[in-house]
């Protein structure tokens, strides 16, 4: 990068040779007009495996700079939003795809509701109501307004959600800041046995078969539970589940297949299971600060809704859960990086930006992760999730279409265009040739020549180029549903 040049010249720079540019244009929109695209340097070609014979070559020298863009494909929307807005159309078809699942597309007889899994409570923190006061005084002259640390159980601020205070605890000493990260650490685990536990629920629910009460290896025969979901962070640092569960049948003679469950079960009966389950599953927690021995529960309020077999609900749904698959903690629990930091930058950067209960809650990880009792949850790689270990977005194998099949789905279709342009190289997700097509094979030989775009001035094009394609995809959709 040429330091002196200002952002202008190095926009005026890109655009001097038209040809550069074009080929520039066409590489930033493969890349999905991301924020930070991979710069690769290389070439590849395409061998006929049974000739040997070589189709097509590649290098990436031919392209302006020498350099390949490749999308950055992160699916947080804080780090590279049409990367993430790519994502999140992803997931709304992964979600959408288990309301009408793949028997016929009949989801007639599928019971399925959304249900929210949600967290004890840690200690009471502020909270924004919409214009109302923080919380309310409560008991009046009698009752206990102050807690054993002698601070007011009671705030009577009227807080914005981007409040810096949102989530803090009222008395930091009443929290139980392990005890949150300690939950958090243990989310996947709950959330796996709460599955099993929804078997024993159906069991124990279920009516009577064949005269005969059912067994959880009867239900495993019969029913099998099928599920997306998506972790939210709240603004205390806790992770709420959005669960998207649905009830199936089990075809003995082929147990791939997707079918409808046997008419009893229904959706009161998933719903009774779902509740059934969640108030008696636990998980063990390691015994830390010499407290007693204590397990991991889902807090109180679970919310379970039907969800109807209708497009209108399966929209709806999906769209729900898809925002928050491109959420991080950072986006929830201000002050926190969006990815994992190096080292000792939460300590660096702390001078005041973090909010002081954010700094608490990385301080309690850190102190966790040096305890031996905790070696297992593998904390110190967790710091900037506040111990939170799991993936953020995931379903159970025959919920519906995987993010994979999505991707091929897209790349046949490029394909299909190419074949069209009678084009190899004019498409793609990296203009590369495919190393799937039938009978070749893909040689390359890559390397990483940096992160990014090399100068803020082609950053700045890439997002005008990025803002004029999704206005004229708008322009095309209103067009469309006119
Ligand atoms: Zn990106
Ligand atoms: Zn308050
Ligand atoms: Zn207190």
């Amino acid at each position: 990068m040429i330091k002196s040049q200002t952002v202008l010249g190095q926009m005026i720079a890109r655009m001097a040779d038209e040809d550069d540019y074009r080929r520039w244009t066409a590489q930033v929109e493969r890349a999905g007009h991301c924020v930070r695209p991979v710069r690769l340097v290389g070439s590849a070609m395409t061998v006929n495996a049974a000739t040997g014979e070589i189709e097509a070559t590649y290098a990436s020298e031919q392209e302006p700079g020498g350099a390949l863009l490749v999308a950055c494909k992160d699916r947080r929307e804080s780090v590279c939003p049409p990367c993430a807005a790519r994502y999140r159309a992803d997931a709304w078809h992964v979600f959408a795809g288990g309301v009408t699942p793949d028997d016929g597309g009949d989801q007639v007889g599928h019971p399925m509701v959304l249900a929210t899994f949600t967290a004890p409570s840690f200690g009471r923190v502020h909270a924004a109501r919409d214009g109302g006061v923080c919380r309310a005084a409560r008991g009046g002259r009698r009752g206990k307004r102050t807690c054993e640390h002698g601070r007011p159980l009671w705030c009577h601020a009227r807080h914005e959600a981007a409040d810096g205070m949102v989530g803090a605890p009222l008395c930091e000493d009443c929290a139980d800041l392990a005890g949150l990260v300690l939950w958090n650490a243990s989310v996947g685990e709950l959330w796996r046995r709460t599955v099993i536990y929804v078997y024993r629920a159906l069991a124990a629910l279920a009516p009577a078969l064949d005269g005969r009460a059912v067994t959880v290896r009867r239900v495993r025969e019969v029913l099998r539970i099928s599920y997306a979901k998506v972790a939210e962070f709240q603004k205390r640092g806790v992770v709420h589940l959005h669960v998207l569960a649905r009830l199936d049948g089990v075809n003995p003679d082929d147990p791939e297949q997707t079918i409808a469950p046997p008419a009893w079960a229904d959706v009161n009966l998933l719903t009774a299971a779902l509740a059934h389950a969640a108030a008696r599953v636990s998980v063990p927690l390691p015994v830390v600060d010499g407290r007693a021995a204590a397990v991991a529960r889902w807090g109180a309020q679970l919310d379970v809704r039907p969800v109807q077999p209708r497009e209108v609900d399966r929209a709806r749904v999906a769209g729900y859960l898809a925002k928050y698959a491109t959420k991080t903690v950072g986006d929830s629990v201000s002050g926190l990086p969006s990815s994992r930091p190096r080292a000792d930058e939460l300590d660096v950067d702390g001078g005041g930006r973090i909010p002081a209960h954010v700094a608490a809650l990385t301080a309690t990880v850190r102190r966790l992760a040096r305890l031996g009792a905790c070696r297992a949850l593998r904390l110190a790689r967790h710091v900037h999730t506040l111990g939170f270990r799991g993936h953020v977005t995931s379903k159970s194998r025959r919920y519906s279409t995987t993010f994979a099949a999505l991707r091929e789905a897209r790349r046949a279709w490029r394909r299909s265009q190419r074949a069209r342009e009678r084009d190899p190289w004019a498409g793609g997700d990296t203009g590369l040739p495919d190393d799937d097509r039938a009978g070749t094979v893909l040689v390359g030989d890559w390397r990483v020549a940096g992160i990014g775009y090399r100068t803020l001035g082609d950053r700045v094009l890439a997002e005008v180029l990025g803002r004029e394609h999704r206005q004229a995809r708008e322009v095309l959709r209103l067009g469309l549903a006119e």
